[in-house]
């Protein structure tokens, strides 16, 4: 033993080990520049997680809130991300991975939403067959478990869907009669493959899934923010 430990030591002097150190040096660099790319995908708050860095393939993401091309015509979220809850985030996985095993993928629109946010879009739209009352449910959006989807082909081309996205007439309910075949066709692609991994269709809006079990989940007022930030100290909604 004493041998082996004397043997070490004098290899440790040598060119080798230099040669190691310098290895090892050089790997410690690369990690720390990785660090931050990795970090994206760690869990950022309460759960939740940044969808894009997630999910692999990543979804497209057309985060409309973050512009003023969305039904309020404000800018609703400080920069275009999708958050998400984990348990939704790897559901939606599975449906990315399944998608893409026939040549589709996913378009993300919207995941979680902060209170405030979804009390603003209340005001302006207070009807619930499209927007959460926020004094009631306190959203869904808001739990990080909701995604608002569509379905993309290779090029990241969306496929005709019955209506455009946010679009609030009753031609975007599941049980509308105005659709053509394919906008059904497709539909039904998107519904089979969601329901599939776990979500559950929502009636009055064909792009809007909820992850099953959505209401054990409590609604949060994270701002994006803080989110960013990566915070621990936000507190869930009361
Ligand atoms: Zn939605």
């Amino acid at each position: 033993m004493r041998g082996a430990v004397i043997e070490i030591l004098r290899w440790g002097g040598g060119r080798k080990c230099r040669q190691a150190i310098k290895s090892l040096r050089n790997a410690l660099l690369l990690l720390l520049v990785l660090m931050p790319l990795a970090r994206g995908a760690e869990e950022v708050a309460h759960g939740l997680v940044r969808a894009c860095s997630s999910i692999y393939p990543p979804p497209l993401e057309e985060v409309r809130y973050a512009t003023t091309y969305n039904f309020t015509g404000h800018v609703l979220y400080p920069f275009p991300v999708v958050y998400l809850h984990r348990d939704a985030a790897a559901a939606l996985q599975k449906v990315q991975e399944d998608l893409a095993s026939q040549g589709l993928g996913l378009k993300v629109f919207d995941g979680y939403r902060p209170l405030p946010v979804q009390a603003k879009m209340w005001a302006i739209v207070p009807d619930e067959r499209y927007v959460s009352d926020p004094l009631k449910s306190r959203g869904k959006h808001t739990r990080g478990t909701a995604v608002d989807v569509t379905l993309v082909d290779h090029l990241g081309n969306e496929l005709p869907m019955p209506t455009g996205y946010d679009d609030f007439s009753e031609k975007a309910h599941r049980d509308s009669a105005k659709w053509s075949l394919e906008q059904r066709a497709n539909n039904l692609k998107l519904e089979a493959v969601m329901q599939k991994h776990g979500f559950v269709p929502f009636p009055f809006e064909w792009w809007h899934y909820d992850l099953r079990g959505w209401e054990n989940y409590p609604p949060l007022d994270i701002s994006f923010e803080e989110l960013a930030r990566g915070v621990e100290t936000a507190k869930p909604a009361d």
